[in-house]
């Protein structure tokens, strides 16, 4: 076995092409390219060999210290190997290097999760906090245009039902902090809207985007069995956008591409990533602590208005009866109607309900 590179004479001189070989004694030696004349040799464990980090090129240094220099990295590692092991003593961090480089790699994911665990929730706040409103609104709007360039319907609701279920969604938007500035009207502020679609393939489901426009299917209300639920579900959904759940949301998964990113060293496509996670994220599944604070907000909104407060619990039930396990993206596929949800979603409206009266 040799490998080609280049050997420098140990004081001033011209770099000359040549082979490096090793013998089965162990002796290394370099020779001229062309005549196979030696320049230099010596025995394996008098020999240096420079650490193998990435494709640098590898310094093997003689004992008359002149140098053999070469790139081809694997083939110095085989040459060396048997070598290796007999001398692991004197060999010059081959071996050690790799029990570094897991050290190296255990610190960068601990640094990086500890910034995940402690630094994002405050990094995401403050950026929740420093969103000028029409962020949400360019968000919204966009997501919305290609939801119904892809997946929607037009609604088949007729105008009149359409019309009792937008007036009394805005009786209860008009209770909830976003809805009374809207109306007072301050500045910035923006109103719920409520947008009928036929559901296509995510069947009965509602969300809402981040600037309050809140989406309703069909199917949802054909399935609901009255309009205290529809309107239970609606609330849940008021409450997501009252939290700022999915800003939070995207603004985590936008830090996990930062942070992906800065391991991987890759920024160039990074910004496109966040941009089709984010629409992707916007109004789909939340975690399960936003969930639970969405199902209180429609407790508690639902009984300031004067409705079912259990509404959002007794439509988990009904879809959960009827549908079964989830499997097309409907709205029990990110609102899973756990026994735990329903319970205590039931017990805080009994909470709320001895409390106030
Ligand atoms: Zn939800």
């Amino acid at each position: 076995m040799s490998v080609a590179g280049l050997w420098r004479p140990p004081a001033v001189g011209r770099a000359k092409a040549a082979l490096l070989t090793i013998g089965a004694d162990g002796m290394m030696s370099v020779a001229d390219r062309d005549s196979g004349a030696i320049f230099a040799s010596g025995p394996f464990s008098h020999i240096k060999i420079s650490d193998r980090v990435g494709s640098i090129p590898r310094h093997i240094t003689f004992p008359d210290q002149s140098v053999f220099e070469t790139s081809d990295n694997d083939t110095v590692d085989n040459m060396v190997r048997p070598y290796a092991r007999r001398h692991s003593g004197i060999i010059h961090g081959l071996e050690r290097f790799h029990p570094r480089l897991l050290i190296f790699v255990a610190l960068v994911v601990a640094f990086c999760f500890a910034l995940y665990r402690f630094a994002m929730p405050v990094l995401v706040e403050v950026a929740v906090a420093v969103t000028p409103p029409v962020v949400p609104q360019l968000l919204s709007k966009s997501v919305l245009v290609s939801l119904d360039q892809t997946l929607f319907e037009p609604t088949k609701l007729s105008v009149e039902r359409q019309k009792a279920l937008s007036d009394q969604f805005a009786k209860i938007t008009a209770l909830t902090p976003r809805g009374m500035a809207a109306l007072a009207p301050a500045p910035d502020a923006r109103a719920y809207t409520l947008n009928f679609r036929g559901g296509g393939s995510i069947g009965p489901n509602a969300f809402a985007l981040p600037d309050g426009t809140v989406v309703l299917t069909d199917e949802l209300v054909d399935l609901a069995k009255d309009d205290e639920m529809v309107l239970g579900v609606l609330a849940h959904e008021i409450g997501h956008v009252d939290h700022q759940h999915s800003l939070r949301q995207l603004y985590r998964a936008a830090g996990v591409t930062a942070l992906i990113m800065l391991i991987g060293g890759d920024i160039g496509s990074g910004t496109e990533d966040i941009l089709i996670q984010g629409s992707a994220l916007v109004s789909l599944s939340y975690s399960r602590s936003a969930e639970a604070e969405a199902d209180r907000y429609s407790v508690e909104l639902m009984h300031k208005a004067g409705h079912d407060p259990t509404a959002i619990a007794r439509f988990f039930e009904l879809m959960r009866d009827k549908l079964g396990d989830t499997s097309k993206g409907d709205f029990l596929s990110t609102h899973p109607a756990t026994p735990e949800r329903i319970g205590e979603t039931r017990r805080y409206a009994e909470e709320i309900a001895k409390r106030k009266n």
